[in-house]
């Protein structure tokens, strides 16, 4: 593998589920310590005596059991990740994507998962503080809350394509 090393590690749960995100080091420091075993490696640290892998993805030795508080808070990152960093209004990709909210904040719309949608600059002005449907507009997809996984990534700036085989099914 090429490119910098990433400056975190995905780390499932001894039942392959993703359980956290934590810094590389931690997760490198799990597995000198035999807690977790080396699932994929993100590339070659080198010291002056010893070559480590860098733990992409981790899996712990054993399982532990961590009960799941599903955030209702929309966060944009998440929310732009979701929604594929596509306007969920024109389809298009956009450098700039915004967050819309689907009902208006000025008429009670929240903050919520399935409240917000990823959209570009032009179709979240056209849309305003108006319903889609005041605005002649209709949404590609309905928002949903994401699955458990993206959200453990909401911290991340990018996520590691070699996260994704453990990401993508919705767990
Ligand atoms: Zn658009």
């Amino acid at each position: 593998m090429t490119g910098p090393l990433p400056t975190h590690t995905l780390v499932l749960n001894a039942s392959h589920e993703p359980l956290s995100v934590v810094p590389l080091r931690r997760a490198f420091t799990l597995v000198e310590a035999g807690k977790a075993d080396l699932i994929e490696s993100a590339g070659v640290l080198r010291s002056p005596s010893r070559t480590f892998d860098a733990p992409a993805v981790v899996r712990l030795a054993r399982y532990v059991h961590v009960p799941y508080r599903r955030s209702t808070h929309a966060v944009r990152r998440v929310v732009l990740a979701r929604d594929a960093y596509l306007c969920q209004y024109c389809g298009r990709g956009s450098r700039s994507l915004t967050v819309d909210h689907v009902v208006p904040r000025s008429r009670g719309g929240d903050t919520t998962w399935e409240n917000v949608v990823a959209a570009c600059v032009p179709c979240n002005r056209r849309k305003g503080a108006r319903l889609p449907s005041e605005a002649g507009m209709r949404l590609l997809h309905r928002p949903l809350i994401p699955s458990r996984a993206l959200l453990l990534c909401r911290g991340i700036r990018a996520i590691p394509t070699t996260w994704e085989p453990y990401l993508s099914p919705a767990r």
